[in-house]
C-alpha cells in the first residue's frame, strides 16, 4: 500500500485512545509509516546505475525496516520519549505490525514480485511473510481501503477536534477543524459514536449489498480463440479471455434460482423499511430473528453462484456487507434479549 495509507492507518490506531498528546500520536503514525524508508536506497541504486562502482542500497537493503527487530527499535524509542510509556509503546508495536500486515495484504509489485517480509532478519532468513492472495499495488481494495481510512480520519477530526494536519502545524489544525465543523455542525453532546448505531450499520450494509449487485460476481478464464492451434510450448503464455458474470447474468423467468439470486443483494432494503415504519410487534420481533438467518442464506447463494468460477469484485463486496449486517442484527437480537431479560427481572418480585 502506499505510504498514504499507512500514514491513514496509523493515524486512526492512534485515534482509538481519547487522551494521547500529539507527540504521542506522532509516534504511532510514524511507526506505520518509516518502514518504507528502507525502500529510499532506490534512488541512489538508480542514480549510480550506469556508474563505475553503483551503490546496491536497493538491492540489499530493501525490506531492511521490515523486520521484527526494527518494530521493537521503534517501541523502545516511543517507550523512552513517550509520557504514557506503556500504552503508547503497545500502539507503535501494533501500528508497525499493521504495516506489515498491509504489505502482505496488498503489496504486490508491477511485475507480480510479492515482496515477502524478512520478519527475522538478519538473525534468520526462516520466516518470509507473504501470502497467496496477495493483491497488486494499484488493485481496487487498496483504494478501497484508503478511501475508508480517509473518511474515518474525517469523522475523527469533526468528533475530537484534531487531524492529521497537527502532526505538522497546529493551527492549520485547528482550521481545518472549524471548516469541518462549519459543514457539519456539531451540537454538545454529539459524537461520532452517536453515528454509529446498530440501524445505520445495517442501512450502510444494505445500501453496499445493493451496490454490489453492478459488479462482476466471478471470473472465468479461458484461452482465447486461436489459443489452441499454439505450439504446446507456447501454450502457457497463450493469450487467456475474461468472461464475468453478473447476478442476473444466468437469469430466466421461470427458474427460481435466477430471482433468489437477485433477492440475496435485495432482502434487506424491505426489512430496513419496515423496522423503520411498520408498527406491528410480532412482525419486528419475527423480523430480528430473521436477519441473520437471511444473511447468512444470502452469503450461501452468492458462494453457490461463485464455485465454479474465480469470486469476483460484486462477491467480495456483498460478503463484505452481509458480514456488517449479519454483526450488526446478532447485536440487535442480542440487545433485545438482555432487554426483555431485565425487564422480567423488574417486574418479578424481588
Ligand atoms: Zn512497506
Amino acid at each position: 500500500m502506499s505510504p498514504v495509507t499507512h500514514a491513514l492507518l496509523g493515524w486512526l490506531v492512534a485515534g482509538v485512545p481519547r487522551n494521547l498528546s500529539r507527540r504521542e500520536r506522532a509516534f504511532i503514525t510514524a511507526a506505520a509509516v518509516v518502514p518504507d524508508l528502507d525502500g529510499l536506497g532506490a534512488i541512489a541504486e538508480l542514480a549510480t546505475r550506469d556508474s563505475q562502482t553503483p551503490l546496491l542500497w536497493f538491492t540489499e537493503y530493501h525490506h531492511a525496516f521490515h523486520t521484527a527487530l526494527f518494530g521493537f527499535v521503534l517501541t523502545g524509542l516511543a517507550f523512552a520519549f513517550a509520557r504514557r510509556r506503556w500504552f503508547t509503546a503497545a500502539l507503535v508495536l501494533a501500528s508497525f505490525h499493521l504495516h506489515l500486515l498491509c504489505d502482505i495484504a496488498g503489496g504486490r509489485g508491477p511485475d507480480g514480485y510479492p515482496w515477502p517480509i524478512p520478519y527475522l532478519a538478519p538473525f534468520s532468513s526462516a520466516w518470509q511473510l507473504q501470502w497467496e492472495g496477495q493483491w497488486a499495488l494499484n488493485a481496487w481494495p487498496n483504494f478501497a481501503v484508503t478511501g475508508a481510512a480517509l473518511l474515518l480520519t474525517f469523522l475523527l477530526a469533526w468528533d475530537r477536534g484534531y487531524s492529521p494536519v497537527g502532526l505538522f502545524s497546529e493551527r492549520a489544525d485547528r482550521a481545518f477543524v472549524e471548516t469541518l465543523r462549519g459543514r457539519f455542525p456539531k451540537k454538545e453532546g454529539d459524537t461520532a459514536m452517536a453515528w454509529l448505531t446498530l440501524t445505520n450499520v445495517k442501512r450502510a450494509a444494505a445500501v453496499l449489498l445493493f451496490v454490489a449487485i453492478f459488479f462482476p460476481l466471478s471470473r472465468c478464464a479461458r484461452p482465447a480463440p486461436g489459443a489452441a492451434n499454439a505450439q504446446p510450448q507456447q501454450q502457457a503464455q497463450a493469450p487467456v479471455e475474461y468472461t464475468y458474470s453478473y447476478a442476473w447474468s444466468r437469469f430466466d423467468v421461470t427458474e427460481p434460482g435466477g430471482y433468489l439470486a437477485i433477492l440475496s443483494f435485495l432482502w434487506p432494503i424491505p426489512i430496513l423499511l419496515y423496522e423503520a415504519f411498520g408498527k406491528n410487534r410480532t412482525a419486528r420481533v419475527v423480523l430480528l430473528w430473521l436477519q441473520p438467518l437471511l444473511c447468512l442464506g444470502a452469503a450461501w447463494m452468492i458462494y453457490l453462484r461463485t464455485i465454479l468460477e474465480d469470486p469476483w469484485t460484486g462477491a467480495y463486496l456483498a460478503w463484505s456487507a452481509l458480514s456488517a449486517y449479519f454483526l450488526a442484527s446478532v447485536y440487535t437480537a442480542g440487545a433485545d434479549v438482555c432487554a426483555a431479560v431485565k425487564r422480567k427481572r423488574a417486574e418479578s418480585p424481588a
